[in-house]
């Protein structure tokens, strides 16, 4: 209609809030931590055929560079501990993947050895059912974690401390 573009389409425009969940979607550093069988898919899903790579999914072998931790297999009371510890040496923010049966609902171990669903004791953001999970869900389930993190509000303030990010109902 006869409007012309003087900054033709080298400019984008956005909202902090997008750019900095964009960022962080793209380089989701899970924590390189299995419990039982699941691990065993979770490890297939980074190697060459899945490639979480490209994704931007690395894993890191330290709590302090990791912002994800996905409970791959049975967690028994005894190791629950430990997985506290892990989780809470993560920083800010971080999100919790519960991967299979076990680390949803205990799976087929309901003894008195075995937590009974990973999220009586951290706050599970995706849950991907199945014994094992293959790697396909477990690559779909992040991908769900990705479109997550997209849907939360106040990144870039919570980044600067001012107030929490938090994620709308029904996102
Ligand atoms: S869900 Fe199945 S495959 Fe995964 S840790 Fe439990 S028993 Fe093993």
């Amino acid at each position: 209609m006869g409007v012309d573009n003087p900054l033709g389409e080298n400019i984008i425009t956005t909202s902090l809030d997008a750019l900095v969940n964009w960022s962080r979607k793209s380089s989701v550093w899970p924590m390189t931590f299995g419990l039982a069988c699941c691990a065993i898919e979770m490890m297939a899903t980074g190697a060459s055929h899945n490639d979480l790579d490209r994704f931007g999914i690395i894993f890191r072998a330290s709590p302090r560079q990791s912002d994800c931790i996905i409970i791959a297999g049975t967690v028994t009371k005894k190791m629950l501990p430990v997985i506290k510890t892990v989780y809470e040496q993560m920083p800010e923010p971080k999100w919790v993947i519960a991967m299979g049966a076990c680390a949803c609902s205990g799976g087929i171990f309901d003894t008195y050895s075995v937590v009974q669903g990973i999220d009586e004791a951290l706050p599970v953001d995706v849950y991907i059912p199945g014994c094992p999970p293959r790697p396909e869900a477990l690559l779909f389930g992040l991908m769900k974690l990705q479109d997550k993190i997209m849907t939360e509000r106040n990144s870039f303030g919570s980044a600067i401390g001012m107030g929490e990010r938090y994620i709308p109902e029904a996102a």
